[in-house]
Order: C-alpha cells, then sequence, then structure tokens
C-alpha cells in the first residue's frame, strides 16, 4: 500500500522516535517509569532497569510494549555495579543493534546531618546517583559516535543547582551530575549527539512519598505539615510536578527538535530555583 506523504508526515509527528533504542536506568518506578511510557509511546524501543521481582518487572515489561506496540527489553543490572552496567549496554547493543537515547534516572535518597551522615550511605548514593552514569555514558558514547546520533538525558535535580541541609551525598551527587553533563556536551558537541540534565523539584513518586514520613519523624510534625512546609516550602507553584511533564521533557530532549540544546541543566521546579 502506498503511503502519500502526509500520511507519513503525521505518523511521524505521533511516533517521532520510531526506529531508535532507548535506556533508561531505574525505569521500574516514579519518573523513570513514566520516561520509559513516554518514550514508547514516541514509538522507541525502550530498555528497562532497575529493582523489583522478575514477575513485577516482567508486568511492567509486557503492560508497556502491549500498550504502545514497540519492543521493550529489560536488565536488572545494579547500579552500583560496573561490570554489570558494562554488560547490560553489551547486551542492550547486542539485542537491539542501537542505543540512540539514554537516561541516567537511577537514584536514591538519604537524610541525616554532614557529622552522622552513615559512609555507607555516601558510598550507595555516589555509585548510583552519579558514578552509574559515568559508566553507562562512556560505555554508550562509541555507538552514538559510530551512528553520529545520540542523546544523553541526566535526571539530576533542583538539588544539582541548590542545595538542601541533610541531603549531603544527594546534593553533591546532583551538583556533580550536572558537571558531567557539560563535559559530555562539550566532548560531542560535533558529533550529532547532546547531553542534557533535567533539574526537577518535588515530583510524587515512592522516592517522595518515603521522604515524607522520614521528615515528618524528623520534624515532629504531620504528613500534611511536611508537603506544605518542608517539600513545597521552596517550590514556588506548590505542586508536585508529574513524571508525564518530566516523559514530555525527555521526549522532546530526544527529538531533532532539540538538536542544538546541549550542555544544560533544565529546572522542573515550578520556580524553586528562580529564588
Ligand atoms: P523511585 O524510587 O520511584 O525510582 C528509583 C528507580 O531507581 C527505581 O526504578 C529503582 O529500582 C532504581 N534503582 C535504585 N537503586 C538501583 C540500583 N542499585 N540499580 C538499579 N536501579 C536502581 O524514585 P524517583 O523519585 O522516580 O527518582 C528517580 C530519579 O529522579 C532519581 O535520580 C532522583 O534523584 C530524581 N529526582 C526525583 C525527584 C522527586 O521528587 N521524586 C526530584 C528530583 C530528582
Amino acid at each position: 500500500m502506498n503511503i502519500t506523504w502526509k500520511e507519513q508526515a503525521a505518523a511521524s509527528a505521533v511516533r517521532p522516535l520510531s526506529g531508535k533504542v532507548s535506556l533508561v536506568t531505574g525505569s521500574t518506578s516514579g519518573i523513570g517509569l513514566g520516561i520509559a511510557r513516554a518514550l514508547a509511546q514516541a514509538g522507541s524501543t525502550v530498555v528497562l532497569n532497575g529493582l523489583g521481582t522478575a514477575s513485577e518487572i516482567e508486568g511492567i515489561r509486557q503492560q508497556i510494549s502491549g500498550e504502545f506496540g514497540v519492543e521493550v527489553g529489560t536488565s536488572a543490572a545494579d547500579m552500583t555495579k560496573p561490570e554489570a552496567i558494562a554488560e547490560m549496554i553489551a547486551t542492550t547493543v547486542g539485542e537491539h543493534r542501537r542505543l540512540d537515547i539514554l537516561v541516567n534516572n537511577a537514584g536514591i535518597q538519604y537524610v541525616a546531618p554532614l557529622d552522622r551522615f552513615p559512609v555507607e550511605k555516601w558510598d550507595a548514593i555516589l555509585s548510583i546517583n552519579l558514578s552509574s552514569a559515568f559508566h553507562t555514558i562512556r560505555l554508550a558514547l562509541p555507538m552514538m559516535r559510530q551512528n553520529k546520533f545520540g542523546r544523553i538525558i541526566n535526571i539530576a535535580s533542583a538539588h544539582g543547582l541548590v542545595a538542601s541541609p541533610f541531603k549531603a551525598a544527594y546534593v553533591a551527587a546532583k551538583h556533580g551530575i550536572i558537571g558531567l553533563t557539560k563535559v559530555a556536551a562539550l566532548e560531542t558537541a560535533q558529533e550529532g549527539i547532546t547531553c542534557n540534565a533535567i533539574c526537577p523539584g518535588y515530583v510524587y513518586t515512592p522516592l517522595v512519598e518515603a521522604q515524607i514520613d522520614s521528615q515528618a519523624k524528623a520534624h515532629g510534625v504531620s504528613r500534611e505539615e511536611v508537603i506544605r512546609d518542608v517539600l513545597l516550602a521552596q517550590q514556588p507553584n506548590k505542586r508536585f510536578a508529574s513524571v508525564e511533564e518530566l516523559g514530555a521533557l525527555t521526549v522532546f530532549l530526544a527529538s531533532d527538535a532539540a538538536a542544538s540544546i546541549t550542555g544544560v541543566a533544565l529546572p522542573v521546579d515550578g520556580g524553586w530555583t528562580a529564588h
């Protein structure tokens, strides 16, 4: 059947990432899952990664594949382990023959005063929230360079731009990933590859849900007070951002329209970092 150029244009407007292969770390939950869904909706093959039981992850895989009609793979790689990360990238490229869009999203949080911050929590946060992105980027670059196309999107945080007390490791890792973003952007600027960071304020996900309870205990106040006076205290629009908003921005940054945007750290924080 012949299709007209108009039909072709309409199809590529709906599925702008058709033919692309995306890998999203930490995509079994929260923001990563929202981003994986948005990339699949835009037509990309998606490789999921993250913690969870085999049956939970298989359920997510089938759900996304069925809903959006794209190929969906999975990797159980632990982002604290460079060898597992290397295997994840090699398997993605081996099974799907390309890697176009890399979203470094896996992350954890821990809240404690600096002089009582557990050393093992510092090490875990630095390795999952920062070093894993160094490994995925260094390992994905050869394939992106070969294709003269790549989109690297690092999910940093408003805490990559400003600090809050009790979050030493998280703030250090998120400031670090913005630095890594700029270096990757500069080193790839002439090769059809872009690297950007997205800096969300508070987004309602399981990570935030866990913080509501721990902050309520730390401050001795109710959940509602934590949401209004602690979490959203700095967020002028007084609402959580949604995973769908972050998914849509990721799809845009992955698109041809964003070819000249590289090395930036884009706040999605309701005005927080405008203070
Ligand atoms: P989440 O807890 O819902 O999801 C985290 C994901 O990372 C999960 O899929 C989990 O399985 C995965 N993960 C954790 N440890 C891992 C490991 N060792 N190996 C592989 N995967 C691992 O959290 P979220 O709120 O969706 O956060 C996602 C990212 O967004 C994080 O980098 C976080 O710092 C960032 N962020 C979140 C918010 C927010 O308000 N939720 C704000 C700014 C930035």
